[in-house]
């Protein structure tokens, strides 16, 4: 346990928050940590799951005299945020953030901090279809990346500093440019969310087979779409709306790959289909290698295990 920064401010407490507050307490990070979030009942369950040492809905109160601030809100919500919390911020203090996008968290944040702090955009790369306080875990981020955004010119030590925090919770730390980030992020997280909505939607609209039928067979594969179709409403209307270009650049070529598709089913192009089926497998096999997955059948989940 060695104490990185004397006051770190958490704003936003849900999932991501909390599970920074959790790796926080157990590593000993921190002399104390302020929590605010904007309703009285996320902070009270925040006080009530000891997350924290001072709490306040006040973001501009809990930046005060922080070294450290974190923001963990909706992405659509950073400008708000960082109107609020720039006059009150300590001169020196490092403010980060987590969003799942980056170029547009940049352009919200990035026009009210002062010269006096370290910018230094970040997204950990680790989550659950779960959120609220309650939801996190000091766990979340081990053996996960974490991609910080640093501006050009940011400061190297403020970056060391940070890059050292996210390491201390477990994170492979990578620095990428935010235009960048959108694209990769875009393709591994944001489409796939955005295609298992419309797979799910598109179960719920059939007439023809009823919904306790897609139900009670989902364990054939429509359930794995389901977990990321169960992810909060909120934080992905806000990644569809603010990395809008790099979503609709990758949805264009999806499309075009997933009608060729469809003519090789049409024409019983058997060949096209055994060789495309082959290329992909040999993608869950690298994600196994990379540590990114586990290699037991069916996710690990435990066959008569029904909570999974
Ligand atoms: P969450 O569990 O839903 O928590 C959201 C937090 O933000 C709560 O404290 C909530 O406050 C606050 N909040 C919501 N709307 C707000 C608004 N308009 N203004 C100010 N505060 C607001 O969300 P999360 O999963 O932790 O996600 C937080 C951020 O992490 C998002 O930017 C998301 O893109 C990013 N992220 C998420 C994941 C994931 O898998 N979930 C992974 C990586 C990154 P109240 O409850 O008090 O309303």
């Amino acid at each position: 346990m060695t104490q990185q920064f004397e006051r770190v401010a958490l704003i936003g407490i849900g999932l991501i928050g909390s599970s920074i507050a959790r790796a926080i307490k157990l590593h000993g990070l921190a002399g104390s940590v302020a929590i605010s979030t904007r309703s009285a009942e996320t902070l009270k369950r925040a006080e009530e799951l000891k997350l924290g040492d001072v709490y306040t809905q006040s973001s501009a109160q809990a930046v005060q005299d922080a070294d450290l601030v974190i923001v963990s809100v909706p992405v659509g919500a950073s400008a708000a945020v960082a109107a609020d919390i720039a006059p009150h911020l300590k001169p020196g203090a490092i403010v980060t953030d987590v969003g799942s996008t980056k170029a547009s968290v940049v352009a919200q944040m990035a026009p009210h901090m002062p010269d006096t702090v370290h910018f230094i955009p970040g997204h950990p790369i680790a989550g659950t279809e779960y959120s609220g306080p309650d939801a996190g875990f000091a766990d979340l981020f081990r053996g996960r990346w974490c991609i910080l955004t640093p501006m050009p010119g940011a400061d190297e030590g403020a970056k060391q500093t940070l890059r050292h925090f996210w390491e201390t919770l477990g994170s492979m730390v990578e620095e990428m440019d935010p235009a960048h980030h959108d694209k990769v992020l875009a393709i591994v997280s944001h489409l796939p969310h955005i295609i298992a909505y419309n797979i799910v939607g598109t179960a719920d609209d059939l007439e023809t087979v009823t919904e306790s039928e897609v139900i009670k067979y989902s364990a054939s594969g429509f359930r794995d779409f389901t977990r990321l179709a169960a992810s909060d409403p909120t934080m992905w209307r806000d990644i569809c709306l603010h990395n809008k270009d790099a979503i609709l650049e990758m949805l264009s070529r999806f499309s075009e790959d997933l009608a060729s598709l469809q003519r090789a089913i049409r024409w019983g192009d058997g060949d096209k289909l055994f060789d495309m089926f082959t290329r992909t497998r040999a993608i869950r096999r690298s994600i196994i290698d990379a540590g990114q997955d586990v290699e037991l059948p069916d996710f690990g989940r435990h066959v008569n295990d029904t909570k999974n």
